[in-house]
């Protein structure tokens, strides 16, 4: 029996864990939750499934909960600080970490440095603090295992006690598939008029809103692509980005001899939650087994970074390292807000973006709370730079 602590359980990947979760009574057991302000659902959650602990990050939706019938050895408390007491706290020993933007690294770090099984959906974490979050990984004995789709995909595909610098395993390049987003095939000019609502309809998955706008311009690429060399040791030239319009492929890695394996299945979180969770073992997960005829065609294509330039400047800060990757996050969630909220354009993120690394001095990443201090000052220049659209 596992017992879970599930970062971020309101939102789409909380959904789809609490589905798993729901399915296997017998393997697993919800001992803590947290949300951040949508505190209806979590009354829902509550009821459903009796974790004994719950965190409200925000103070507000804490107390808005504390005034509805919650179960009397249900324990509910706010803030930051209490996030990180049930992301290290003895009683778990799976920390499923999916709460979204940076936001989450403090979370997610703890539960690495508690040495839990770690199942990591919460990319940013990588983005920001990649260096010091893998160390802390192997210095505390913690257990990291990819949820995003892609990463879940190339750990089911590379080889059994994978090792980077063993070259006898041969493994040569990681291919890194891109749906494309829902504006794959429009023209720049097209792309400066697009709205909120198309940005967040993604084609074939059904994700949170952030991460939806960072499918469209590309930035979720480049985010993975940065999370896909902190996890498995790789350099950017060792990882190329097709553009895969199916999402059907979610990723592949190609060997010495010619071999490439990939992980398919049809776009539902709940394979890569269900396989983590399980890992090394699987269970089934409710998401439909793949139709091939239905499917009929796969196709590929290069990205468009002239279009789509977040995925050029994801690329250009992990070249540029310490904590460059960190401002081009916090930058971009700003930006990100900004669009959702039609304050600035769709091509004015990668702009919002492009400045704020253009107005930071370089410094060494050093510590997860300088790289918080970074995240926040970052967000200033990027709101400064906003308000002059
Ligand atoms: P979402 O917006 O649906 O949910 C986000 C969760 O984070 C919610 O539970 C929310 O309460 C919590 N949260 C938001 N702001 C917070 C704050 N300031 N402090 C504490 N908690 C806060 O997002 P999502 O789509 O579920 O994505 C979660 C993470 O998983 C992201 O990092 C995303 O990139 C990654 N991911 C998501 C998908 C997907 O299909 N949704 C796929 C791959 C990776
Ligand atoms: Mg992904």
């Amino acid at each position: 029996m596992k017992i879970i602590c599930l970062l971020g359980a309101t939102g789409s990947i909380g959904d789809s864990t609490l589905d798993i979760i729901a399915r296997h009574p017998d393997l697993y057991k919800l001992h803590s939750v947290s949300g951040h302000k949508n505190w209806q659902k979590m009354l829902d959650i509550i009821n459903r499934f009796k974790p004994s602990v719950v965190v409200m990050s925000n103070e507000q939706s804490a107390i808005a909960l504390l005034k509805q019938t919650i179960p009397e050895d249900t324990q509910i408390l706010s803030g930051d600080e209490a996030l990180i007491q049930i992301a290290e706290e003895s009683t778990t020993d799976t920390v499923v970490a999916a709460i979204v933007g940076s936001a989450g690294l403090k979370s997610s770090y703890a539960a690495v440095c508690a040495g839990k099984r770690v199942l990591l959906a919460n990319k940013e974490s990588l983005v920001v603090s990649g260096q010091l979050f893998m160390s802390a990984v192997k210095k505390y004995g913690a257990t990291l295992l990819p949820v995003d789709s892609e990463h879940n995909a190339i750990f089911q595909s590379l080889p059994h006690n994978y090792d980077h610098s063993n070259i006898a395993q041969g493994v040569q390049k990681i291919v890194l598939t891109a749906s494309g987003g829902p504006f794959l095939k429009f023209t720049k000019q097209q792309l400066k008029d697009v709205t909120p609502a198309q940005a967040v309809a993604h084609p074939n998955w059904s994700m949170g809103q952030k991460i939806s706008v960072d499918s469209a311009s590309l930035m979720n690429k480049g985010l993975e692509l940065i999370e896909a060399c902190w996890l498995f040791d790789l350099t950017v030239d060792e990882v190329q980005v097709v553009v895969h319009p199916q999402s059907i492929i979610h990723s592949m890695v190609s060997y010495s001899d010619g071999s490439v394996i990939s992980q398919m299945g049809n776009p539902d979180m709940r394979t890569p939650i269900a396989y983590a969770l399980s890992y090394p073992q699987r269970t089934t997960s409710g998401v439909k087994a793949l139709d091939f005829f239905q499917i009929k065609d796969l196709t590929f294509e290069q990205p468009d970074e002239d279009r789509f330039e977040c995925l050029t400047l994801a690329k250009a800060s992990f070249a540029q390292g310490g904590i460059m990757p960190a401002v081009l996050n916090a930058a971009n969630e700003e930006a990100v807000a900004a669009f959702l909220d039609e304050k600035i354009g769709f091509l004015d993120i990668a702009k919002v973006v492009k400045q704020t690394m253009q107005q930071t001095k370089f410094q060494d990443a050093v510590s997860i709370d300088q790289l918080m201090d970074v995240d926040y000052q970052a967000r200033q220049v990027a709101l400064e730079i906003i308000k002059g659209f």
